[in-house]
């Protein structure tokens, strides 16, 4: 049976961190009549915890803080949340065509002098391209364009000569950008390192330097927000259909009609699919939710019964084109007994001589060959862990991956109104 709601003024479909700030600041305004909707049994989305056998938990999901972060700090301090430094003490490893480095600090200064030095070099062109980088509103310019329909593999390549620079891109591009860089559109590249704060950030964040961590995990940020909101934030609500009319929008959820004012979507526009919405949106906001796509990865979690590379001198931090993990830092926590290393590994893709190849299908297998890759990097020790836990979002009902893949081509075709309000429909998400 169909039941019917009241109407409210705004309704914010989707209680992840966009959904529930939005939900917070349209509170704080005055606008309180309001509602968000959940299709999941909790907050958060695609940030979550997982508790470990030891009464400890590990994040599943978005976990890391960069200092440019400054809107995140700021909402943690609100939320009265703390966070944690990771551990960047010691040499981080690069191991590249079955060779395994060590280097000291961000920039991977290892016994390859040429290498180092073309990376770097491409580094400073990369930074000086990202101050030239059009802003949101010069979407539609030919510069754009330009930039846009090239990919940074065809940047890197020609801005590079040697292989261990190009495997370095290549690791960076999949893991921080989302996808290799054969498919990555240079313009969003450039845009999304002005965003973190430039190259130098993006660098400091591979040793895991600067980078912190909310105590109680990020999700404890949703919960927070939620929390204030009381029962205006409804679960196990997915909204099936959005139908606009002049003077309101109507919301269809499993077993019950909504009416609001105003609506604002708050999911990547990935994860929008299971929506239908009459009338359709215009082209801009459609194409971007036809054509965007998430990069599709597991997040490893491995406990140890101490964080034993640290007493040889190593940080944690792993960068492998043999894999199966990419990247990996230290994840264990000031103060705590057991060591926690945290990486990250590809289920798709094309091969690539710069890539490990897609981790394993058979999980005994993936397993073994996630403890044999971090035993080669950091020593006999990481064979044994104390407990092993992965986490591949793009199994998940309501999200289809981890972050998204801005293609060459997407964000000027679909230009700077692929965001922009369709009438009483609004737009959030990361
Ligand atoms: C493994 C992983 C690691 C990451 N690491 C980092 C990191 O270190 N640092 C960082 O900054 N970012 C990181 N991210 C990205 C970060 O987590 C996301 O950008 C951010 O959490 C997205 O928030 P959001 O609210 O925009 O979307 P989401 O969190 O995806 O929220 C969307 C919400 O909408 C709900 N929803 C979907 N469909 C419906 C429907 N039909 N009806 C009702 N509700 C619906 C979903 O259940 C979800 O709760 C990571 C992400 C992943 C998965």
């Amino acid at each position: 049976m169909e039941t019917e709601a009241a109407m409210v003024d705004v309704i914010v479909i989707g209680a992840g961190l966009s959904g529930l700030v939005t939900a917070r600041r349209l509170d704080k305004a005055g606008i309180t009549s309001l509602l968000v909707l959940e299709a999941r049994d909790r907050v958060g989305g695609r940030t979550n915890i997982h508790q470990l056998e030891n009464g400890r938990y590990v994040e599943e999901g978005g976990q890391l803080v960069g200092p440019e972060y400054k809107r995140l700090i700021a909402l943690g301090e609100e939320l009265r949340m703390t966070t944690w430094p990771h551990n960047d003490h010691g040499k981080a490893v690069f191991e590249r065509r079955g060779r395994v480095m060590k280097f000291r600090g961000s920039m991977p200064w290892f016994d390859d002098p040429l290498g180092s030095a073309d990376f770097t070099q491409s580094l400073v062109r990369l930074d000086r391209l990202c101050k030239r980088c059009p802003d949101t509103d010069a979407l539609d310019t030919m510069e754009a364009a330009k930039l846009d329909a090239t990919t940074l593999a065809s940047w890197v390549n020609r801005s590079t000569k040697t292989a261990t620079a190009r495997t370095l891109w290549a690791i960076i591009g999949t893991l921080t950008l989302g996808a290799p860089p054969g498919d990555l559109s240079l313009l969003y590249t450039l845009r999304h390192l002005n965003l973190i704060g430039g190259v130098a950030t993006l660098l400091a964040s591979l040793s895991g330097g600067d980078e912190r961590s909310f105590t109680g995990g990020s999700a404890e940020l949703s919960r927070r927000m939620a929390g204030d909101l009381g029962d205006r934030a409804v679960f196990d609500s997915p909204v099936a259909a959005i139908r606009q009319y002049d003077d309101h929008v109507q919301i269809d959820t499993r077993g019950r009609t909504y009416s609001a004012r105003r609506v604002v979507i708050a999911m990547s526009p990935a994860d929008r699919g299971t929506i239908s919405v009459d009338p359709q949106l215009p082209l801009p906001q459609r194409s971007i939710g036809e054509q965007l796509s998430m990069m599709h990865a597991y997040k490893v979690h491995v406990v140890y019964p101490e964080p034993f590379w640290r007493s040889r001198g190593l940080s944690g931090a792993t960068m492998s084109d043999s894999g199966p993990l990419l990247l990996t830092w230290d994840d264990t926590a000031p103060g705590e007994k057991q060591g926690v290393l945290v990486g990250f590994m590809r289920t798709d893709g094309p091969r690539s001589v710069d890539l490990p190849d897609p981790a394993p299908e058979d999980p005994v297998q993936r397993r073994q060959a996630v403890l044999s890759g971090l035993a080669r990097a950091l020593g006999d020790e990481a064979l044994s862990p104390d407990e092993y836990h992965e986490k591949n979002w793009s199994d998940e009902r309501w999200t289809t991956g981890c972050v998204p893949r801005w293609s060459p081509g997407l964000l000027t075709t679909c230009g700077s109104d692929y965001a922009a309000a369709a009438g009483r429909l609004h737009f959030a998400g990361s």
